[in-house]
């Protein structure tokens, strides 16, 4: 994505029905089609979002398109954005300058392509006797939900158990505007937790080198300090660019390899940079505060 290698994953699940989680953005929809392509896809049956935001959703009209026997998977409160993407577009950019750039074009998907999700369950066959189940995570936005394999045990966490780059060894929070949650990413985390998964893979990026239950309890402790840093610099004072620059200098305190590894920190900026985690947090304390 961006021109980076491992920052956004689309995962393939091979079977008598395959199924893609994720999309990555448009401007990635040459990689992706090549990937498939070699694992020698010539249609999908479904196609399944975490949720809705560019770097996870913005090609799901372009693949849509492509597999036509694809049914797209996504939560009840994100799929009128499929449907007419004009909101989520004109709200992305009031985040990033060079929308076209960055996420290329996002193509609706037809309504009648559209599997809901409002509950909990299973949400895709894929062929002998596998499946995947949805589970509800709010926190980073309101309609995330995880997808779980209960034959493998195999957990898809999207962003909510924020970014976990093995390079990096530690969990980065992804905490960006307008939703974000601390208490609903907390209670999500500890519904994913109780499912017992095998394996977690988060979207960014790839199979997380921690155990699960690991990867939980970091995610917890990273956005529980996150946000006590962040009320710090406001009690202070401060604003988003006060406690953007506090989320890196901590970051980069415990952290001391991305200071050497430029490449690197690019990379997990590219996943949700400290300023895009500030004006979340930022949000969640005055949406706090007002009650
Ligand atoms: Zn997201």
């Amino acid at each position: 994505m961006h021109g980076a290698e491992g920052v956004t994953a689309v995962y393939f699940l091979p079977g008598p029905r395959p199924a893609i989680i994720e999309t990555a953005p448009a401007t990635s929809l040459t990689r992706v089609l090549a990937g498939l392509s070699a694992a020698g896809v010539s249609d999908l049956d479904w196609i399944v979002l975490t949720h809705i935001h560019l770097d996870h959703a913005g090609a799901a009209g372009h693949l849509a398109q492509r597999f036509p026997r694809a049914r797209v998977v996504v939560r009840a409160e994100g799929a009128p954005h499929l449907v007419d993407p004009s909101r989520l577009w004109a709200s992305a950019a009031r985040l990033y300058p060079d929308m076209d750039g960055l996420w290329g074009s996002m193509l609706p998907v037809p309504p009648d392509r559209i599997d809901v999700v409002s509950s909990d369950g299973v949400v895709a066959d894929l062929g002998d006797g596998r499946r995947l189940e949805a589970v509800y995570t709010p926190g980073h936005a309101r309609h995330h939900m995880a997808l779980f394999e209960p034959g493998s045990g195999d957990l898809f966490t999207g962003d909510a158990a924020g970014v976990f780059l093995e390079e990096v060894g530690a969990v980065h929070p992804a905490t960006p505007p307008p939703e974000f949650d601390l208490e609903a990413s907390l209670e999500s985390l500890r519904r994913m937790q109780a499912l017992g998964a095998k394996r977690a893979f988060p979207t960014h990026f790839g199979l997380s080198a921690l155990e699960p239950d690991q990867l939980f309890d970091e995610a917890a402790a990273s956005l529980r300090r996150a946000v006590a840093l962040a009320e710090e610099v406001v009690v202070a004072g401060g604003g988003v660019p006060e406690i953007g620059g506090r989320l890196r200098e901590e970051e980069l305190a415990a952290l001391p390899r991305l200071l050497e590894d430029t490449a690197l920190a690019d990379r997990l900026g590219q996943t949700t940079s400290y300023e895009l985690n500030a004006s979340g947090i930022a949000r969640y304390l005055s949406k706090r505060k007002a009650g």
